[in-house]
C-alpha cells in the first residue's frame, strides 16, 4: 500500500528556521544542506498537521489532504 499522507515543503515560502525538524518525533525530516528534507514520509502520522501549524512561512503542505482540519485525534502526539 502506497503512503497517502505526508509533509511537502514549499521550498519558495521556507525560510529553513527548523522549526518542523525540530518539532516532528517521527523522524520525517532531515537537515539537509542547511534545508529541511522530507525523508521518511512512511514515519508521517495519517492526519497529523502539527508541524505544518508550527510552520511560521505556511510553507508545509499536506499529500492527501482533503479536510482542513487539525490532526483530528490522528494519535499523532503533538498538542495542536
Ligand atoms: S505532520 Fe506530524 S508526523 Fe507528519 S511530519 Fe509533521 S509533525 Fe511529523
Ligand atoms: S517550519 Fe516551515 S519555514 Fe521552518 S524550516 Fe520547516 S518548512 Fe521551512
Amino acid at each position: 500500500m502506497s503512503k497517502t499522507w505526508y509533509p511537502v515543503i514549499n521550498l519558495e515560502k521556507c525560510n529553513a528556521c527548523m522549526t518542523c525538524v525540530n518539532f516532528c518525533r517521527h523522524g520525517v525530516y532531515k537537515v539537509k544542506d542547511g534545508r529541511p528534507v522530507v525523508v521518511y514520509p512512511e514515519g508521517c502520522v495519517h492526519g497529523c498537521k502539527g508541524c505544518s501549524k508550527r510552520c511560521p512561512a505556511d510553507a508545509i503542505e499536506y499529500v492527501g489532504d482533503s479536510t482542513g482540519s487539525c490532526c483530528s485525534g490522528s494519535g499523532c502526539g503533538c498538542d495542536c
